[in-house]
C-alpha cells in the first residue's frame, strides 16, 4: 500500500459556482420536480448554483419544461441537442456548457436524490477532484441486470485499463480540473463511466440510495445495455482481440495435428471409408471460430471508421446561456 497523502483543503476567495448538469430524453414529468429539489438543498445551503439541462433530442414537451423553470430561474442553461445523441454524448454535451468550479451530473428521473450533493461538496472542498455516488442498493434493478451488471465490471476490472467501481453511476461530482480533462477525450464511442475513472485525479465515494424512477420508463432495454457493455469493452480493453490471436493458434494447432494425424492415418491404413462426419464437423468448427474472431475484429475496426471520421460529438438547435 502507498502512504496515503491528505489532500490539500481549497480556499476558496468567492463563493464557487457549483452547476448541475442534467441530461434527459423524454422527461418532461420530472424537470420541474427536479428542479425544485435542486433549487430546495441548494438554497437552502446557501450555495451558488447554476442548472444546464441538456434536452437529448426528445419527443415530448421536456424543452418546454426546461424553458418553464428557465422563465423563473434564469441561472438555467438549456442544450437543445439536435437530435437523440445518447446519454454519454448528453452528458458530454452538459459538461462542455457547465461554467461552474464544480460540477455535479444528475439524473432526471430523481433517482439520484438532490440530497446527497452536500455531502459530495463536502468531499470537494476537502480537495478531491471527483467524488462519485455509490449506490446502497440496486433493488431498483431486476436479478438478471444485477447479475450482467457484476459480470460486465469483473470483466473490466480485470482485464480493462480501468477499476471502475461496480456500485458507481453517472452521479458525482467533478471538479474543473476533471471535468476539463474529461471534456478534452473527443472520441465518439465513449463510455463515461470509464472515461471518469481513466482521467485519474483524487477520488472519494459517497453512499446514496437509488430512488424508483420518478416518472416514465428507463429507455435502457436490455439491447441498449448490451451494446453499452460493448462501449465498455471495446473503448477499455483489448483482451477480446488478444484472446481472439489465443483461441485461433489453438485451435490452428489442433487442427495442424488433426491433419497430420489422418495423412499418417491413411498412409499406413488406406482409406477404406471416407470420414464424413468428422469432415463436416471439423469444417463447421473451424468455419465459428473464425466468423467469431472476425466479429471481434470487426468490432474495433467499426469503432476505428467511426473515429477517423472525426465528426463533431453533437449538434445544438440552440443553447439557451444561464445569465
Ligand atoms: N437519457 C438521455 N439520453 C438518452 C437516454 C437517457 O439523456 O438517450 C437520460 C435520461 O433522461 C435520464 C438519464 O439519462 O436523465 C438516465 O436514463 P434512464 O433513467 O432511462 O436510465 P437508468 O436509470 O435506467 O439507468
Ligand atoms: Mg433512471
Amino acid at each position: 500500500m502507498s502512504p496515503v497523502i491528505p489532500p490539500t483543503p481549497r480556499a476558496h476567495a468567492r463563493p464557487a459556482l457549483l452547476s448541475i448538469v442534467c441530461p434527459a430524453f423524454n422527461e418532461e414529468a420530472s424537470i420541474a420536480a427536479l428542479f425544485s429539489a435542486v433549487h430546495r438543498v441548494l438554497s437552502g445551503n446557501g450555495q451558488p448554483f447554476e442548472v444546464v439541462f441538456v434536452n437529448d433530442g426528445s419527443g415530448d414537451s421536456t424543452l418546454a419544461a426546461m424553458r418553464e423553470v428557465r422563465a423563473r430561474h434564469p441561472n438555467t442553461t438549456i442544450v437543445d441537442l439536435s437530435r437523440n445523441f445518447g446519454k454519454e454524448i448528453a452528458m458530454t454535451a452538459g459538461l462542455d456548457h457547465a461554467r461552474g468550479d464544480a460540477v455535479v451530473i444528475i439524473d432526471a428521473d430523481l433517482q439520484h436524490p438532490p440530497e446527497t450533493i452536500p455531502a459530495m461538496l463536502e468531499g470537494w472542498r476537502e480537495g478531491h477532484e471527483v467524488v462519485y455516488g455509490r449506490r446502497r442498493n440496486r433493488s431498483a434493478d431486476g436479478w438478471l441486470r444485477r447479475r450482467t451488471t457484476r459480470l460486465f465490471y469483473g470483466f473490466l476490472r480485470r482485464f480493462g485499463d480501468v477499476a471502475i467501481p461496480e456500485d458507481a453511476g453517472d452521479f458525482r461530482l467533478l471538479s474543473r480540473k476533471a471535468v476539463d480533462a474529461v471534456i478534452a477525450l473527443r472520441e465518439h464511442h465513449r463510455f463515461m463511466k470509464g472515461v471518469f475513472v481513466w482521467v485519474g485525479f483524487s477520488t472519494k465515494a459517497v453512499w446514496f440510495d437509488v430512488a424508483p424512477r420518478a416518472e416514465g420508463a428507463s429507455s435502457f432495454n436490455f439491447w441498449r445495455l448490451w451494446n453499452f457493455s460493448l462501449e465498455g469493452i471495446t473503448s477499455h480493453t483489448l483482451a477480446p482481440l488478444k484472446a481472439s490471436t489465443y483461441v485461433g493458434l489453438v485451435v490452428a494447432s489442433f487442427s495442424f495435428l488433426y491433419g497430420a494425424y489422418i495423412i499418417a492415418k491413411t498412409m499406413l491404413l488406406g482409406d477404406p471409408v471416407p470420414g464424413f462426419p468428422t469432415l463436416v464437423t471439423v469444417v463447421l468448427f473451424l468455419g465459428g471460430v473464425q466468423l467469431i474472431v472476425l466479429g471481434v475484429i470487426g468490432e474495433y475496426l467499426g469503432r476505428i471508421f467511426v473515429e477517423t471520421k472525426q465528426r463533431p460529438l453533437y449538434f445544438t438547435n440552440e443553447v439557451e446561456k444561464a445569465e
